[in-house]
């Protein structure tokens, strides 16, 4: 019978870490059916000569839940080669949520995790309340990636418990709304459930979200819901304030693990953590007794630091203060017309000096990019390339002999579009390679989705590729796929997705192996009703396949939409 799909001529890297293999790839139906010399017809060809054919890869640690209303291809992580994400991360989301709410929750959102809530309300035809709801939404829209959920802790807790969700301990009343809901969300196709206890999650008003407020008789009460039904993982975003406070957090977190027997996972792995850190090894130790303790424990690492990104489009970390607050209303041409008078200038200066200075506590890309603190300008780059071997503002102004917030205005004069990267968690290259060297860690947390305009983590499957596979020789190519693929379909328990093998989904990536890389972040103005946000595109990867249909050629969407709803092991039949 011919084939829908043949990828003729590849080296295919399959996503188990085997060797590399010269290959043809025969798909039908959306799945893979032939593999090595391919004689059958096939509707379409796609020559990959020289390039190499994998899986899709699988992030596990995206905020897409807003933006799969609008955005059909998904970026920015399609272009990265991600073919399936997973959302609803760190306790948020928008489902479940009463109608007469659904502002409220938007706000939340944007506090949280800086996802305009005009691009909300202008883009999402917000038609569910429940869960189950929700993922039927998802299911009918149009989208050219997979998509998995979890059923987020605050969103649930604020629709089960009203306002006092963001004060109030759980009634036994509340906690079994709450279980139920779960388990309906988990019948319906849930990945699993998920919250957030990290200091960094506040709401608009700078309290705690309504997931802070539960204690850990709810959070064992929950995950034991999915025990009982023998589904669903348990993610969390860990508490990252360092010291007693955290190592009693992840003591704790192990209970859960170990009494549930569900899987957890916990993330970003933070190496940066305030004032009294645990070494940056502590959490991977931990991963190694939850395992000798019998407990399915994963922790989540991205492939380079977390960073807040500044430019003259999106903020600049003085926007804060009363002259640049009024100068930073103005229109682009207008701000740059003024950046050029040298009284104005001198104000701006000036002012920059009654900011406080800058503490060692985690801030999360949020409250970097809104706090009033001063910048340590050592560790703020002006970014010239995606090699991660900038200069430093502090070097620039030493060099220059100007004060550190002249040579970001001259930068930002000279080039509109300069980037300004302050790494704010794992900033020591070393350390990330020896999160990303152990089994238990997994390479996701893009955040794709969230903090739109302040960090750009979308780009972490090519930054592998790229920095660690071909600058550094860390890993090899291999082992660097299936970190991306297999790895983490295994950890998510995706069973037909992340390798290239016969009968598995045809999710793929045609890729040179000497270019593929991120571009350079750009801010546009591509959200619903105009919002702002960072953009980062990718090169090298001529082909993306999304079962069994081509989705993108080389970064160009084909208006193909082939993306499916993803449904966890707890799914009951439909
Ligand atoms: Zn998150």
């Amino acid at each position: 019978m011919a084939l829908d799909l043949l990828i003729k001529n590849g080296t295919v890297v399959d996503g188990s870490g085997a060797p590399r293999a010269r290959g043809d790839v025969g798909i039908r139906d959306g799945r893979i059916v032939e593999i090595g010399r391919v004689g059958s017809a096939a509707e379409r060809v796609v020559d990959a000569l020289g390039m190499i054919v994998a899986p899709g890869f699988i992030d596990g640690h995206t905020h897409m839940d807003a933006q799969v209303s609008w955005d059909r291809i998904g970026s920015c992580s399609c272009w990265h080669g991600v073919t399936t994400v997973i959302m609803g991360n760190c306790g948020f989301g928008l489902a479940p949520c009463p109608p007469a709410d659904r502002e409220w929750f938007a706000r939340c959102l944007t506090a949280v995790e800086d996802i305009p809530t005009e691009a909300m309300l202008a883009g999402i035809d917000w038609t569910w309340e429940t869960f189950p709801e929700y993922l039927a939404t998802v299911d009918r829209l149009p989208k050219a990636i997979n998509y998995g959920a979890y059923i987020p802790h605050s969103a649930l807790r604020m629709y089960a418990m009203g306002k006092r969700a963001l004060t109030e301990t759980a009634t036994p009343d509340d906690l079994a709304r709450m279980a139920a809901a779960v388990k309906e969300a988990i019948r319906a196709g849930a990945m699993g459930f998920s919250s957030s206890l990290a200091t960094t999650h506040v709401t608009p008003d700078n309290t705690p979200v309504a997931s802070r407020i539960a204690d850990w008789a709810e959070i064992d009460h929950l995950v034991g819901a999915m025990a009982e039904l023998g589904a669903g993982i348990f993610q969390v975003g860990p508490d990252i304030s360092g010291g007693a406070a955290q190592r009693a957090f992840f003591a704790r977190l192990k209970q859960v693990a170990v009494r549930s027997g569900r899987p957890v996972m916990f993330g970003t792995i933070a190496s940066r953590q305030g004032d009294q850190p645990n070494p940056w090894t502590y959490q991977l130790d931990y991963l190694d007794e939850c395992a000798a303790a019998g407990a399915r424990v994963w922790g989540q690492t991205t492939t380079r630091s977390i960073n807040a990104i500044f430019s003259l489009k999106s903020y600049l970390p003085f926007d804060v203060l009363p002259a640049w607050r009024e100068l930073r209303r103005l229109p682009l041409a207008e701000q740059k017309r003024r950046l050029t008078d040298p009284a104005t200038r001198r104000q701006l200066v000036a002012e920059e000096a009654s900011m406080k200075p800058r503490d060692n506590v985690f801030q999360g890309g949020g409250a970097a990019t809104t706090d009033p603190r001063r910048p340590d300008y050592d560790n703020l780059y002006a970014m010239r390339d995606v090699e991660w071997a900038d200069p430093t503002v502090a070097e620039l102004a030493r060099e220059r002999r100007q004060h550190p917030v002249e040579v970001m205005i001259d930068l930002a004069l000279a080039n509109e579009n300069q980037v300004f990267v302050q790494p704010l968690v794992n900033e020591r290259p070393d350390e990330v390679r020896g999160l990303l060297e152990h089994p238990l860690t997994l390479a996701t947390f893009s955040d794709s989705g969230a903090h739109v305009c302040q960090e750009m983590g979308s780009s972490l499957q090519t930054h592998l590729l790229s920095y660690w596979v071909r600058g550094k020789h860390a890993f090899t190519l291999e082992q660097a796929v299936r970190m991306l693929t297999h790895d983490n379909a295994r950890a998510w328990e995706i069973s037909d997705r992340g390798l290239v093998k016969e009968g598995y989904r045809a999710d793929l990536i045609v890729f040179d192996e000497a270019r593929v890389r991120p571009a350079m972040p750009t801010v546009e103005t591509d959200l619903p009703g105009g919002a702002r946000r960072l953009v980062q595109r990718a090169e090298g990867i001529a082909a993306t396949v999304v079962n069994g249909q081509v989705t993108l050629e080389n970064g160009q969407p084909t208006g193909a939409v082939p993306g499916v709803l993803l449904r966890g092991p707890g799914a009951t039949a439909r």
